[in-house]
């Protein structure tokens, strides 16, 4: 089911830091829907990562897919990945700041550059509870590092690296399409 109306900042649920889902509720159906809300919901929102407080359920659930979007050209597509209980690990020394959007800041329609490591390690179980651990690089560690961000009540705002350069909707849009951004 496709959820509209995303939790924007302010609310609370996206400053709780979230619980993690046990092995044995995995394959209840109260999971199942979750994933199968947020699998629904990213398409919808044009978004290519979501994490379960954006929905209100404050637990340990992302999604990631990686796919060519109206504002943002996708080099690396990537097929959507469901991570419970992700954990990042051996985040790479070398740092590089982007432009962030987020699905809970959608209606204030901000945009802003965030420094985070190009690559790290993620340990999760997939949606039916098996563990793996995957490495990832570019956009995809990125968007994972932003989704577990929102697992802890993180949001990109508050790791905007220079205010100065907030960027409204349409000018992140203008300066991506010009080249002027990253
Ligand atoms: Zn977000």
């Amino acid at each position: 089911m496709v959820i509209k109306d995303l939790p924007q900042i302010g609310s609370e649920i996206l400053r709780k830091e979230c619980a993690p889902v046990q092995l044995k509720e995995i394959k209840t159906r109260r999971i199942e829907q979750i994933i199968s809300d947020l699998c629904d919901s990213i398409e919808e929102a044009k978004l290519i990562g979501m994490s379960a407080p954006q929905l209100g359920h404050s637990l340990n659930i992302i999604i990631t897919e990686l796919r060519e979007l109206p504002h943002r050209k996708v080099q690396d597509i990537d097929p959507l990945r469901v991570y419970i209980n992700p954990i990042i690990k051996n985040l790479s020394k070398e740092e590089e700041i982007i432009y962030e959007g987020c699905g809970s800041v959608m209606n204030g329609k901000l945009f802003g550059p965030v420094k985070r490591p190009i690559s790290i390690e993620v340990e999760a179980l997939d949606k039916n509870g098996k563990k793996f651990n995957m490495k990832a690089s570019g956009l995809l560690a990125r968007v994972i590092q932003h989704e577990c961000d929102h697992l802890k009540g993180i949001l990109f705002i508050d790791k905007v690296t220079d205010n100065t350069k907030l960027l409204s909707r349409n000018n992140y849009i203008k300066l991506m399409k010009e080249g002027k951004i990253k």
